[in-house]
């Protein structure tokens, strides 16, 4: 989470004051930083909380979250009625431990892992640690066969693209792996089989492939890049598992892409993950991590917890957790089902697709993806328009509540400056309507006061988020 500084009171802990409405004497102050003297009653407590909260910003208009932002009025109530339960107390909520077991086993399925019942997962907070689970079974795999064949194991690295999202830097720098990451160029925005391969040696613990770059929406070919993998292990030797990212996809590509082979179909792939708060259609709280069979989770990284008088193997960063949202996954699985999850996901899509190819007509816009694998695009400014950036467009749709966020490419992309949007349940045809006609008005008026350019490094120093 994010790290905050202690604030110096003596020049900052202006109290809060209370509006006289909100409680029986007048006047009533409390502390900012510090806990206050005394109580206050629950409406006043409430009240005050909720008045602050109306400066951020709405969440159904943020296009830049890939994270739920609308559940149904059933989906709430049945968090609100788990909010007390700890997950990792399988003892004593032994029937919330069948619900994620039912989850895990859902997940298996659709991603197609072989019936043998091998398969085995658990419910995280959400895909970063369910990366870093994945990460950590790759690592201790490949240090255990190392040492088992003798060899040094000191050196590990870890290959993905320079489009990967920010976990599995940290799952890197975390546990010392050497992080190979392939460079994006003009025409290749993630990583592809020839670039994942060249990175490769005896000492890659896996390669990561995203279903769903965070960049732009655009899926990693997972199938080549582990034709590209047999290969090598016949030339060379090494046998390097895939890890699957499926954050995004995970959720998207079994009901919109059933015969695109990313998932357990390839037998390279070891692992993969997802979020449930994303396309799952959960608020934020949940992730999924599968492992295709138990040799490819080392038994060293598993405890047991008391279930029923007796143990059941657990495996996490964190210890307690809240239920709900592994409840509320269960919800929308029996809810939707397949054809509800295939007809949510199809109807992002037709959003998507819609806004994008209007964006390519308007004028001054290049698509870099269209929505298609992901309901997820990016667009950036033709070069020939100087008069203004993709920053001044995200700062003036802010303006109308809109959250687009604008940001710049990693390696070696740094000059390509984009906005993405991302099409998540709820955001309907009608709401992309008001967007595109908010988007032409603003573009207008920009056109009509161009500015002198401004370098690059003082645009990023505005990028205000980026997920
Ligand atoms: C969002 C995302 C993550 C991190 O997931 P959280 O659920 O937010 O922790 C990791 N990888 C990819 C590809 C993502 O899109």
């Amino acid at each position: 989470m994010a790290l905050h500084t202690q604030v110096d009171v003596s020049q900052q802990d202006r109290e809060v004051d209370i509006n006289p409405v909100y409680v029986q004497e007048k006047g009533l102050e409390t502390p900012r930083y510090r806990l206050p003297e005394n109580r206050m009653l629950p409406q006043t407590a409430a009240q005050v909380v909720r008045d602050e909260l109306i400066l951020d910003g709405n969440a159904r208009l943020n296009l830049a979250t890939f994270v739920t932002t609308w559940m149904e009025p059933e989906a709430e109530v049945l968090m609100a009625a788990c909010a007390d339960k700890n997950m990792i107390d399988k003892d004593e909520y032994p029937q919330t431990a069948e619900i994620e077991r039912r989850c895990v086993n859902i997940l298996a399925h659709l991603w197609h892992s072989p019936v043998d019942g091998n398969a085995t997962g658990c419910s995280t907070t959400g895909s970063s640690e369910a990366c870093m689970l994945g990460g950590m079974a790759l690592l201790w795999r490949w240090r255990k066969a190392r040492r088992a064949a003798g060899q040094d194991a000191s050196r590990p690295n870890l290959v993905m693209g320079t489009n990967v999202q920010v976990c599995w830097e940290k799952f890197c720098r975390y546990w010392d792996v050497e992080p190979r990451m392939v460079p994006m160029e003009p025409g290749r925005l993630h990583l592809t089989a020839d670039g994942a391969v060249a990175q490769c040696d005896e000492n890659t613990i896996g390669v990561v492939a995203i279903m769903g770059s965070t960049m732009d929406g655009s899926y990693e070919p997972v199938k080549e890049i582990s034709d590209a993998l047999d290969r090598l292990q016949q030339d060379k030797g090494c046998d390097i598992p895939i890890h699957v990212d499926g954050a995004s996809g995970g959720f998207v590509a079994p009901f919109l892409h059933p015969f695109l082979d990313w998932d357990f179909r390839v037998p390279r792939v070891a692992s993969i993950n997802a979020s449930g708060h994303k396309y799952g259609l959960v608020y934020p709280g949940v992730g999924w991590v599968v492992w295709r069979e138990p040799s490819a989770l080392p038994d060293e990284l598993v405890f047991n917890v008391n279930y029923l008088g007796g143990q059941m193997p657990t495996f996490a960063l964190n210890f307690s957790r809240p239920g709900a949202n592994v409840v509320a996954q269960y919800y929308n699985f029996l809810r939707l089902g397949f054809k509800g999850y295939h007809d949510v996901q199809q109807a992002c899509q037709e959003v998507a697709v819609f806004l994008s190819s209007a964006i390519a007509k308007m004028g001054p816009f290049e698509l870099l993806t269209e929505g298609k694998e992901l309901p997820v695009f990016a667009f950036k400014l033709k070069d020939s328009i100087t008069g203004y950036s993709v920053f001044d467009i995200s700062e003036r749709l802010r303006s109308r509540g809109w959250l687009v966020p604008a940001y710049t490419f990693p390696a070696n992309l740094q000059q390509t400056a984009v906005m993405r949007i991302v099409v998540k349940n709820g955001f309907s045809m009608d709401l992309a309507g008001c967007l595109l006609a908010d988007l032409r008005t603003q573009v207008k008026i920009l056109e009509a006061h161009p500015r002198p350019p401004v370098p690059l490094v003082d645009e990023k120093a505005r990028e205000s988020f980026r997920h």
